[in-house]
C-alpha cells in the first residue's frame, strides 16, 4: 500500500463531513459523500480528469478533495448519462475552469427536461467512440447502445488500467427497485462489451459492497456477477412460466437465495421479477432506431 493510499484511507474513516476518498489504481481516485453516489478522478502530468459530478453539493465537496492532492487544473468533467441523479451540479466544475462533457444524446435530453441542478454541457460527442487525450493519459469514451437511459458512456484510461462505469455495474446489489429506463437485453450485452474493455479497476457510480470496501471501486468479477444475476432471474421466472404459475403469482414465487445477501433482496426483487417478466411479455424497451 502507498503512502498516499494510507494517509487517504484514514481520512476517509474521518466522522466529517468533507466526503472520503482513496487512491485505488496509480493516480485514480475514488470519491464519495455518503449519498451511495461514487465519482473518480484522474490526476495527470498536467491536468485532472474528473467523472461524474452527481450534484453540487456533491461536486463541490469533490473538487476540494481534489484540491487537497493536487493544484493542477481540473480540464474536463465527463458526465456519464442523462438522469438527473448523475447529470446534475457540472456546473461546479465549469466555473472551476473544467468542460464537462456529454454525449449528445444526454446532452439532448437534459436540455429538453433541465433539472432543479443542470447545466448543458460545455462538449459534446456523437457516434459510438471518441478519446480524449489528456497529455500522459487518455480518456477513451464508449457509447454501447441504449442499454441505460440516453447516451450511456463507459470511460477507459488505458494508460491507469482504469474505468468508471455508471449504473451498469452495481457491485453488491439486485437490479435498482423497477429497473427503470434500462434495456435489460441492451444491458446484459454492453456488459459483455464492457468484460472486454482494457482495465482492471473501475469506479462503480453505486457500490454496495460492506463496510468501506465500496471506496475501492469494482472490478470485471463485479460486471460478471451483475450479468449472471439477470440471467439468474430470467431463467427463474421462465421456469414459473414452465410450471404454469399464475402471472401476478410469479413475483412472490421467484427466491434466488444466492443472492439473499445483496442489498435490496427483500425489498427489491419482486419488483425486479415483475419489470423482467414484463420484458419477456411485452419485448425489449426502451428501444429507439439507431440510437447514436
Ligand atoms: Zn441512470
Amino acid at each position: 500500500m502507498c503512502v498516499a493510499l494510507l494517509i487517504f484511507a484514514t481520512w476517509s474513516h474521518a466522522a466529517d463531513d468533507t466526503g472520503a476518498m482513496r487512491e485505488i489504481g496509480a493516480g485514480v481516485y475514488s470519491f464519495t459523500i455518503g449519498e451511495g453516489n461514487h465519482s473518480m478522478f484522474v490526476v495527470g502530468a498536467d491536468n485532472v480528469a474528473v467523472f461524474e459530478p452527481f450534484h453540487s453539493g456533491h461536486a463541490q465537496k469533490l473538487l476540494a478533495a481534489i484540491r487537497s492532492v493536487t493544484d493542477k487544473p481540473v480540464s474536463h468533467a465527463f458526465i456519464s448519462h442523462n438522469h438527473w441523479d448523475h447529470s446534475s451540479g457540472g456546473q461546479v466544475f465549469t466555473e472551476a475552469g473544467a468542460r464537462t462533457v456529454m454525449h449528445e444524446l444526454a446532452a439532448a435530453w437534459v436540455e429538453a427536461n433541465p433539472g432543479r441542478d443542470s447545466a448543458p454541457p460545455d462538449a459534446t460527442w456523437s457516434g459510438s467512440r471518441k478519446d480524449i487525450d489528456m497529455g500522459d493519459f487518455s480518456v477513451e469514451m464508449r457509447y454501447l447502445g441504449i442499454n441505460h437511459g440516453l447516451g450511456l458512456t463507459v470511460f477507459t484510461i488505458p494508460e491507469r488500467k482504469a474505468a468508471f462505469i455508471a449504473d451498469l455495474v452495481t457491485p453488491n446489489r439486485v437490479m435498482f427497485s423497477v429497473v427503470p429506463d434500462f434495456n435489460i437485453g441492451e444491458w446484459e450485452r454492453s456488459l459483455g462489451e464492457l468484460l472486454n474493455l482494457d482495465f482492471d479497476i473501475a469506479v462503480c457510480s453505486h457500490n454496495e459492497r460492506p463496510g468501506d470496501e465500496a471506496l475501492n471501486g469494482c472490478t470485471k468479477t463485479h460486471a460478471e456477477e451483475e450479468r449472471q444475476f439477470i440471467r439468474d432471474l430470467r431463467n427463474a421466472i421462465i421456469a414459473e412460466f414452465a410450471k404454469g404459475t399464475r402471472f401476478m403469482a410469479i413475483p412472490k414465487a421467484v427466491r434466488l437465495p444466492q443472492y439473499e445477501h445483496w442489498v435490496g433482496y427483500d425489498e427489491w426483487l419482486e419488483m425486479n421479477t415483475y419489470r423482467l417478466m414484463t420484458d419477456l411479455f411485452m419485448g425489449p424497451f426502451p428501444w429507439i432506431p439507431d440510437a447514436q
